[in-house]
């Protein structure tokens, strides 16, 4: 078993916050640990809890789609979320629950050691970015830690403004200019 599979494990058997009791399941996240893009969201919503899979119901959809318009697909990339369990009626996570989670997303991107980290959404963008507003660095590379963070809109946030969709199309579409000038 490799790094990543053995944080997938242990990420299914934790109990470190209440969300355990109302989960049906962990989602872990997709991808293996020779992904070159990470891309990270909030937490499961009831489609992800149901599965087990990040990024399957609505906003997945959309995921999906923003991937295949810039030649990408799931298996190529990986796809993770801070929080690992379904937060009850899709309540914001609460902090003591981020900081229970925390480190299994930190010990997955140390063991993909990704070039690009594409966050989705304000709530993943400030677990690495406290200091900033998203409306003012979307699509903007950020250094942070030697990781190189690309944020964009969350997909769920691109059904109910046609702004950030978008907004969300076209930040989307500089990633593979932004992965080319990562390998010369
Ligand atoms: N929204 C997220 O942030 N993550 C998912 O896995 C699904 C929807």
């Amino acid at each position: 078993m490799n790094a990543l599979e053995t944080i997938t494990k242990e990420i299914r058997a934790c109990t470190a916050c209440d969300l355990h009791e109302t989960r049906s399941q962990a989602v872990p996240g997709s991808g293996t640990s020779d992904a070159q893009i990470v891309f990270i969201g909030e937490a499961p919503g009831a489609q992800e809890d149901k599965r087990g899979l990040p990024f399957v119901g609505q906003a997945g959809k959309l995921l999906d789609q923003l991937l295949e318009g810039i030649g990408l697909d799931r298996d190529r990339v990986a796809i993770l979320n801070v929080i690992k369990c379904r937060p009850p009626d899709n309540r914001p996570p609460r902090k003591s629950e981020i900081a229970a989670c925390r480190h299994f997303l930190e010990r997955q991107l140390d063991a993909i050691q990704p070039q690009l980290i594409v966050t989705l959404g304000r709530f993943s963008l400030v677990q690495f970015c406290p200091d900033v507003s998203i409306t003012q660095v979307h699509g903007q590379v950020q250094r942070v830690d030697g990781r190189l963070i690309y944020p964009v809109y969350h997909p769920a946030a691109a059904f109910h403004r046609s702004v950030w969709r978008q907004a969300l199309e076209k930040d989307f579409g500089r990633i593979s200019e932004i992965l080319a000038s990562l390998q010369k």
